[in-house]
């Protein structure tokens, strides 16, 4: 099996050859058939190619024969967001009257399908502290289908035991699906630890270049086709151009993520001996309390590090304010860093106490960007010292 970084630039070579070395974008919201037979096959192939752009076009086509082969998935499917990858494929996998369990430590999209949108159409929801071994299993029912995790978690990077959990669904006949976004397949390779089916926010390190909203799944291809199936109900289509972008963006995914991991590490390591700082979560760090588990199934640690401040709220938010190099920015994944503090990006929407509930006041998201390490820690060491007051550490 050729390395990953041969099969970004290879792999989807067998879909619509071209003489081009660049793939041709397919702008084309429809295509034609030289007789009915082919028609009407084209109508119901799962994730076809040359029907109408709705059921699958060259462009899908490419990106999912790359993330499928990194992965090291059977196939994959492409949508218009990573949202749209995450309904789809739960609408596909759950009906009234089922049972899905998920993470208390989760993007906040994926918290909301749980507490609200599932509930509301008669799937009842678990949400459980994925970083207590028994957690899962006791949360089990006779009416479990489906097991979603997220690994590292989103904003505390939190680390999800797969193998354990991929084991017990597997007994108990219930399929798992891990949001793989921050972790990426070149740090941790789900289906390879038993984990059926991988989805993406596409929109992050996959693209790499802040530019897309996309998302990706991957898995079996019976799983595919049955998600397929639905996403033409959903028609969370990405568009033909953006799909390109994306193909684009992840033809240096091999390149860009040993930047980020050491960008993250570096960071990590720099701020955790920071006064203002009480601590870092970095699952890199061995002061970590999953580092083991996270050493044992990740290669490396992503860009993405928690930081929390002596200082509380107004620490973390003057912090943001200090950065040269990181924007305000709700993403990540990009070359460019970018950080952001969520209490106060929640400030709208929820009372101090529910906020203190989901995440700490003083926590500052960081995802490291490709920029050299040493410019990134110099300014995030100065960025701390500014904030820096000795009352505010005692
Ligand atoms: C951004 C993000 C999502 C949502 O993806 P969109 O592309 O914004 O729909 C899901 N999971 C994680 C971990 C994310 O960071």
């Amino acid at each position: 099996m050729p390395g990953n970084s041969t099969l970004t630039v290879h792999a989807d070579r067998e879909i619509h050859p071209s003489r081009a070395v660049a793939p041709p974008i397919y702008q084309t919201a429809a295509f034609s058939a030289e007789d009915g037979e082919t028609f009407a096959r084209g109508a119901v192939e799962p994730r076809g190619k040359d029907f109408y752009t709705r059921f699958g076009n060259p462009n899908h086509a490419q990106v999912a024969a790359v993330v499928a082969a990194l992965e090291g998935a059977e196939a994959a499917m492409v949508t218009a967001s990573g949202m749209a990858a995450l309904t789809t494929a739960v609408l596909a996998l759950v009906s009234a009257g089922d049972h899905v369990i998920g993470q208390r430590s989760t993007y906040g999209g994926t918290g909301s399908v749980l507490l609200n949108l599932l509930p509301r159409l008669g799937v009842s929801t678990t949400q459980v502290d994925q970083t207590d071994p028994e957690a899962f299993a006791k949360a089990l029912t006779p009416k479990t289908r489906l097991i979603l995790v997220e690994s590292p978690s989103n904003p505390l990077l939190q680390i999800t035991d797969l193998c354990a959990v991929a084991d017990l669904a597997r007994a108990h006949d219930v399929l798992t699906l891990a949001d793989n976004t921050f972790a990426t397949p070149l740090n941790s390779r789900p289906a390879d630890l038993g984990i059926d089916l991988v989805w993406h926010s596409a929109t992050k390190y996959l693209n790499g270049h802040s530019d897309v909203s996309a998302g990706v799944i991957a898995g079996p291809a019976e799983l595919l086709d049955r998600i397929w199936d639905v996403g033409l109900l959903t028609g969370a289509t990405l568009g033909p151009i953006d799909a390109w972008l994306l193909l684009r963006g992840m033809r240096t995914l091999p390149l860009r993520v040993p930047r980020h991991n050491a960008n993250g590490l570096a960071l990590a390591q720099a701020l955790s001996e920071h006064p203002a700082v009480a601590k870092v979560h970095y699952p890199g760090l061995a002061s970590h309390p999953q580092h083991k588990l996270a050493a044992r199934q990740m290669s490396g640690f992503g860009g993405a590090l928690g930081i929390e401040f002596t200082g509380g709220f107004e620490t973390a938010d003057a912090f943001l304010g200090k950065l040269r190099y990181s924007l305000r920015s709700a993403s990540l994944g990009g070359v460019e860093s970018l950080a952001v503090h969520p209490a106060s990006m929640w400030r709208g929407m929820l009372s101090e106490d529910q906020i203190a509930e989901s995440v700490p006041l003083g926590l500052v998201r960081l995802a490291a960007g490709t920029e050299d390490t040493a410019d990134l820690v110099a300014d995030a060491l100065a960025a701390a010292d500014a904030v820096h007051t000795p009352s505010a550490s005692a």
